[in-house]
């Protein structure tokens, strides 16, 4: 396998005052690759820092560093790598020019003298000898340095900012020491399963159960709880017989028990999921304790006013009976929270809106308002559709305030899946 390290510099990561996004974003694009991400490392700018994490990767095969790249004295990435590969930095004529262009264009805004911008531009178009240099997307150049005589890996040698770092990730990969790697490796073969409604000690006791027919240890199997559904990422090298086995026995044997919940077996989410599901439909909200969180999530993605029509947010009484048509009675007698009651603000939202499909929700998020019958986390969920057949769940959720508006909008999303 073709294995690769993962190096963001920069003291602010350190300090906590900025949450690493290369080291995540390169090692699932790395991923991709077929390559296999074996470390992620944060440093310092100190370049005694950077050199020592360098070194502890030289057993790699590839290592991306990203961060301090940039035109100031602190940015020494560069310098840092020519030394560890010993390929002296060269002035690169055409880079030289690249950057000169870049920075005329924002030199009145930087406030610099001529001498300074100058500097800066050539130091960010020194090249480690026999290194690619791939072209700007802010300023500074990123570097793909093949291997040096005393130092193993390749090194991918990229920008801080992650909006540079994605911008010229294409042309990184398609530099020449990069491809060199490259012909070494197959894409993994994958399956993302995603299941809703299965606690992960399922999942544990499902795999085990197949662990004692089947060697599992060539299939490297992840799983990972997010958006209150359960992910369990299988990857394997394409040729491996063995773990060819173990990847269709772990999928066949999780089928066989919760195929039921699974809604993904390609990595989507479920919002991408409905989005795919509602085209050429149409969708509205009522929705009391969410506060308008699902409709906040269905309208994230761009496109969705293709079947979103709208939402309302019915808090109060007052607010399901005259915005819904809620019934004074279904309240009185039921309450608010109520399955009856989100029968009624389903019924209500398809008649105002002309939708077809509808989803109510209405609970008691907390802290306060539960009672014995009714407790902290009962949310009553109604889908209906246009011609009149409804889902409808009252559970229990669990956690905090936070935590079961959170969770509801899931639920919600997972009902109009059905
Ligand atoms: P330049 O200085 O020209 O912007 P650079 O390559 O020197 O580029 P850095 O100075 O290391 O980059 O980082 C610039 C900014 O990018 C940082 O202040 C930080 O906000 C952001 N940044 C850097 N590294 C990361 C990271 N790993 N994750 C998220 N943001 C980062
Ligand atoms: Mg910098």
């Amino acid at each position: 396998r073709v294995t690769a390290g993962i190096v963001a510099t920069g003291s602010e990561l350190l300090a906590g005052r900025v949450r690493d996004a290369n080291g995540p974003w390169i090692a699932e694009r790395l991923g991709r690759l077929g390559i296999d991400v074996t470390e992620i490392v944060l440093v310092g700018d100190r370049p005694e820092e950077m050199a020592a994490a360098l070194r502890s990767l030289a057993g790699l095969d590839l290592v991306v560093t990203s961060g301090g790249l940039g035109p100031t004295a602190d940015d020494l990435t560069a310098a840092v790598v020519a030394d560890l590969t010993g390929r002296p930095l060269e002035l690169d004529e055409h880079m030289e020019k690249v950057v000169g262009d870049i920075i005329a264009r924002f030199a009145d805004r930087l406030n610099w003298d001529a001498d300074a911008l100058a500097e800066a531009n050539r130091k960010q178009a020194m090249v480690p000898r026999g290194a690619t240099a791939i072209p700007p997307v802010g300023t500074a150049p990123g570097l793909a340095v093949p291997p040096g005589d005393d130092y193993r890996p390749t090194v991918l040698v990229l920008p801080g900012p992650p909006r540079e770092v994605q911008g010229m990730w294409d042309d990184a990969v398609a530099s020449a020491p990069v491809q060199a790697l490259l012909e070494r490796t197959e894409p993994f073969a994958e399956t993302h399963l995603r299941l809703f409604g299965v606690p992960e000690s399922e999942i544990a006791a499902t795999l085990r159960a197949v662990g004692e027919h089947t060697d599992l240890a060539p299939l490297e199997i992840v799983t990972c709880l997010r958006d209150f559904a359960l992910e369990v990422d299988l990857r394997r090298a394409p040729g491996d017989e063995a773990a060819a086995v173990a990847h269709d026995a772990v999928v066949a044997e999780i089928d066989a028990r919760h195929g039921a919940a699974v809604f993904s077996r390609t990595g989507e989410t479920i919002d991408e999921i409905l989005f795919d599901l509602l085209s050429g439909h149409t969708i509205a909200t009522a929705e009391s304790c969410t506060g308008g969180l699902l409709a906040g999530r269905l309208t994230e993605p761009a496109g969705a006013s293709a079947h979103v029509q709208g939402g309302i947010v019915s808090y109060s009484n007052e607010a399901k009976a005259n915005l819904l048509g809620v019934p004074q009675q279904v309240l009185d007698t039921h309450g608010a929270v109520s399955t009856q009651a989100v029968q009624a603000m389903a019924r209500g939202a398809i008649e105002r809106f002309g939708v077809d499909v509808a989803v109510a929700i209405s609970g008691i998020a907390g802290p306060g308002g539960g009672t014995e019958e009714k407790p902290v986390g009962y949310v009553c969920f109604c889908v209906r559709t246009a011609d009149g057949t409804e889902i409808v769940r009252d559970p229990v959720l669990p956690g905090a305030r936070g935590d079961v508006r959170e969770r509801s909008v899931v639920l919600a999303m997972h009902l109009v899946r059905r």
